[in-house]
């Protein structure tokens, strides 16, 4: 495995995971479950967040702390199922920013047309974490992260639920200085650009459009 992907096992996660794929899984539960795992992928995707120390006085005694050195970070979901996973986030780091990058998908090129761009003004100084369920083709992600660095975003890592064996190789090959983090990676992506197995349409699964 390429050595900017983390897979994150953890068994919490990977159980979720299951119920998520299971075709019977309602959009309530999808919804909930969504948000539960991306709080605990956050957990994760700041593990190597760098801390400084901080002097603080417990009841009994002076002592030197740590806090993070620069608490600035941005979650930019790809909308729309990229909201799926912010709560989660949020849940863990309530005061990062949320910009919103809206991309739709070409369904006879299968490329990404951008139809919304609002990012945090300081976004060059933030970690920024895009939110993307599904890694399939790679093409949004690229996109995104093209747009992203454009406004000046050097620090950038992504959050998915499912990456296919190509996207993450697209998306590599493209940008290969993204930190890229998944609990599960599929083979393969049929005609319609879907992973299989996956999960179907995260976006319909989430907010019951289908
Ligand atoms: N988008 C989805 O929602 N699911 C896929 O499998 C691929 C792209």
């Amino acid at each position: 495995m390429q050595s900017n992907v983390t897979l994150i096992t953890h068994p919490l996660i990977q159980h979720k995971i299951s119920i998520l794929r299971d075709k019977n899984t309602t959009s309530k539960d999808f919804r909930e479950l969504t948000r539960e795992i991306a709080m605990l992928m956050a957990y994760e995707v700041t593990r190597n967040l760098p801390l400084q120390d901080k002097q603080i006085e417990t009841p009994l005694s002076p002592m030197v702390g740590k806090e993070l050195a620069g608490y600035d970070l941005a979650i930019v979901p790809i909308l729309r199922a990229g909201l799926g996973l912010v709560d989660g986030i949020l849940d863990l780091i309530p005061n990062a920013k949320v910009g919103h990058i809206g991309l739709y998908r070409n369904e006879e090129t299968l490329e990404p047309v951008e139809y919304y761009c609002k990012l945090p003004k300081d976004i060059q100084n933030r970690v920024v974490i895009i939110t993307e369920p599904m890694l399939a083709t790679g093409g949004s992600m690229i996109d995104a992260v093209n747009l992203l660095k454009k406004h000046g975003a050097k620090n950038i890592k992504s959050m998915h639920l499912v990456c296919s064996e190509m996207g993450i190789k697209r998306l590599t090959e493209v940008h290969p200085d993204i930190e890229i983090y998944t609990p599960v990676i599929d083979k393969s992506l049929n005609e319609n650009g879907y992973i299989v197995p996956g999960l179907g349409d995260a976006g319909d699964r989430l907010f019951g459009t289908k």
